[in-house]
């Protein structure tokens, strides 16, 4: 069942996202060669309590009921989804993607960024932009009228026709008082299917795009997912509201774009 939200409750949507959104932009400033991802998800957390907020991550089961260990997920280079903080240092021209979730008032927040650590590779730039790119055409395609599928094609095409792959097992969501929602939003699609696109409507979009094979393994921690030819994997995603006939994205990079384009 898909829960459709009122005015109200896209507010606390708004403050919850825009409470994850700044804890990016807290954790983007410390992205350098020599910082490890342990360091990175004490500021998320720390950031994240100060400001009244409960990391959602932290505890969260998977599927075989074991708690996820951190309050961010930080996934390197060839790692999909779901890494786990470590004490291992980030190195000059790794990428690494922080999805952070937050519970504020009741309402959940959640948005991922693939930061650049030092110089990266002309290659991995082109794949960061991509994703990026499909990411906003996902958005542009979530209007009302329109179906869940016209989301899933907009970012499918727009990754494939750039070379790149489309992770099937990890999708977007709907989201609200639970993280994880109706409906599910996968990254592939048809035009016109799936449910469709109603006022009230809040969900994730979330490409999780490879350079190569969209072939996945997971890791024996059972958590971290990693591409099996090892080829680098970047994730964007944004919380949106379709409210009064208009698409507004809840979440936001503005801040982090701005520390990115000071390098
Ligand atoms: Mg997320
Ligand atoms: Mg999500």
């Amino acid at each position: 069942m898909i829960f459709l939200k009122t005015e109200d409750e896209i507010d606390l949507m708004r403050a919850a996202n825009q409470l994850v959104a700044k804890t990016l932009t807290e954790v983007g400033k410390i992205v350098t060669p020599g910082v490890t991802t342990r360091q990175l998800d004490k500021v998320a957390e720390e950031f994240i309590r100060d400001h009244g907020g409960i990391p959602t991550f932290l505890g969260f089961p998977n599927p075989s009921g074991e708690p996820f260990p951190a309050s961010i997920c930080t996934s390197v280079n060839g790692q999909v989804v779901h890494g786990i903080p470590s004490d291992e240092p980030l190195k000059d021209g790794d990428i690494v993607s922080v999805d952070c979730g937050a519970l504020l008032d009741g309402f959940n927040g959640d948005s991922c960024y693939t930061f650049r650590v030092g110089e990266v590779s002309e290659e991995t730039n082109r794949l960061l932009k991509v994703t990026k790119e499909a990411l906003y055409l996902g958005i542009e395609a979530a209007r009302v009228g329109r179906r869940i599928g016209d989301i899933g094609y907009a970012v499918q095409q727009h990754v494939e026709s750039n070379g790149y792959g489309v992770v099937r097992e990890f999708v977007g969501h709907g989201i609200g008082r639970d993280m994880h929602e109706e409906p599910q939003v996968p990254n592939y699609g048809k035009r016109g299917d799936g449910k469709m696109i109603k006022n009230g409507l809040c969900i994730a979009i979330e490409p999780m795009i490879v350079s190569g094979s969209p072939q996945i393994w997971m890791l024996p921690d059972k958590w971290t997912i990693v591409t099996r030819d090892g080829g680098m994997a970047a994730h964007y995603e944004h919380t949106i509201a379709v409210h009064q006939g208009k698409t507004e994205i809840l979440s936001s990079f503005e801040e982090i774009e701005k520390i990115e384009n000071q390098y």
